[in-house]
């Protein structure tokens, strides 16, 4: 990068050009290199809450309102900040946009306006210098590294977010951010517990400060153990997986390859057994009139995606196996020159113009010896097809990897057609590799021959 700027520059003038995350980190300015704010409301506040704990007893009425308000604000940002405004899955009716706001802002994730930024960020530039938590620099920095460093945000790379602009409710929400913290992260909780069952600081502990660790961390994991847990079913280039844990974990974030790959479909998971209360959530939204114009990819469109990402995989295996030597890698024999290898003691056997060695094979032909042996030094594609025995796919595979030479002329049977069909009109995969499929091998004629004719 031409642009890196020299960390070992003089101190001069230019200090204040250069970031605090642009230069190196020492033992004098580390300090400097830390994000204070972050590390407060990230780790300085579990830390009391825990701390707190210890002289505030649990009462089940609040361990209750603490789980209700924790999935209210999780979803806040999963239904709100993520599907909605980063993504624009689906729209929203004024009132829902402002219950999403408000619940989302007591999630203590930053503002919708910045949030959404820096997520339309990671997936534009997914993986790369300009994804803000990019998995690359490691499991914990996409965790939760990237905010307690402080990073050169002109280095996240650029995105569109006028349209969340001409939102009203984002605009406002982010004029008011620090506000909408203190009211819905703390205020409203205490309220709930303290003038529902008289629990002020039962509602403060539990359903404010411990409750925002829990959220922050649970949907922390949609960046971090999203790119680190799982299958990749859609495209393995990147790093986006799909797990059930970070599903139960994230409030249905988990089928994170799918959100890559259909990032504006309104849903994680697209089948039904899987767990996506977000999803749920929206639907029934809908339904109440408060959702409308919920996007989804054609199930055709997802399961082309499936179908490539299996061929590739597929591919792979192919390339690991033993398929035998091409035909126009294998030396050209002629007829007499084979006949006499095979009469000399060489166990060779010519089916369909390919001569194969099967010396080490006979003793265990499962037809038996005798059979084998009466094949060689002849033509033996009639026999080897249903002349004697119909072989099965699985012996014109194993009878490929014994390809020795092929005969010139291939009089027998239309040898050079065969071998021409194998080298030029066999479908290749990505890698150049023959794809051969079962009853495709070309010692395979294509109807079998019925009378028994082993002379
Ligand atoms: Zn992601
Ligand atoms: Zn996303």
């Amino acid at each position: 990068m031409s642009s890196k700027v020299d960390a070992s520059r003089p101190r001069a003038a230019e200090t204040k050009k250069v970031h605090i995350a642009d230069t190196q980190m020492t033992r004098q300015n580390w300090y400097k290199h830390v994000n204070w704010l972050n590390v407060v409301l990230i780790l300085g506040v579990p830390i009391s809450g825990c701390i707190q704990a210890f002289w505030v007893p649990l009462q089940l009425k609040t361990a209750i309102w603490a789980v209700i308000y924790y999935f209210f604000t999780g979803l806040g940002i999963t239904a709100g900040y993520h599907r909605l405004w980063a993504h624009c899955s689906y729209s929203a009716t004024l009132p829902l946009r402002i219950w999403l706001a408000a619940v989302g802002g007591g999630a203590v994730e930053g503002s919708i306006r910045w949030w959404a930024r820096d997520h339309r960020a990671h997936h534009r530039y997914t993986d790369t210098d300009k994804d803000p938590y990019s998995v690359r620099k490691g499991l914990l920095y996409s965790h939760l590294g990237w905010m307690v460093m402080k990073q050169n945000p002109k280095r996240i790379g650029r995105t569109d977010i006028s349209d969340l602009n001409e939102d009203p409710v984002v605009v406002w929400q982010h004029r008011n951010y620090l506000k909408v913290v203190l009211t819905m992260g703390l205020i409203v909780p205490m309220l709930v517990s303290g003038l529902g069952w008289g629990d002020w600081w039962g509602g403060f502990v539990y359903a404010g400060i411990l409750r925002i660790f829990f959220v922050q961390q649970a949907t922390f994991c949609v960046n971090s153990l999203a790119h680190w847990l799982g299958d990749q079913p859609f495209d393995d280039r990147n790093s986006p997986r799909d797990h059930v844990i970070t599903a139960l974990v994230t409030l249905g974030e988990g089928y994170h390859n799918f959100h890559h790959e259909f990032p504006s479909d309104y849903r994680n998971a697209i089948e039904w057994h899987q767990y996506d209360p977000t999803k749920w959530t929206i639907w029934t939204c809908k339904q109440l009139g408060l959702a409308y114009d919920l996007k989804q990819f054609r199930s055709n469109e997802i399961e082309k995606g499936r179908v490539q990402q299996l061929q590739k995989k597929i591919d792979q295996k192919r390339a690991k196996l033993d398929w035998g030597t091409p035909l126009d890698q294998l030396p050209v024999m002629e007829w007499d020159d084979y006949v006499d290898q095979a009469k000399n003691g060489r166990g060779l056997i010519s089916i369909a113009g390919v001569v194969h060695d099967v010396t080490d094979f006979i003793k265990d032909h499962p037809g038996g010896k005798a059979m084998i042996k009466s094949g060689l030094g002849k033509d033996a594609t009639a026999m080897f097809n249903g002349g004697v025995y119909y072989h099965s796919n699985g012996a014109h595979n194993l009878l490929s990897t014994m390809r020795v030479g092929v005969i010139r002329g291939g009089g027998e049977v239309e040898i050079w057609k065969r071998a021409q069909k194998e080298n030029s009109e066999y479908v290749r995969d990505d890698s150049g590799q023959r794809i051969i499929r079962a009853g495709m091998q070309v010692t395979k004629i294509p109807e079998p021959i019925p009378t028994a004719d082993a002379a």
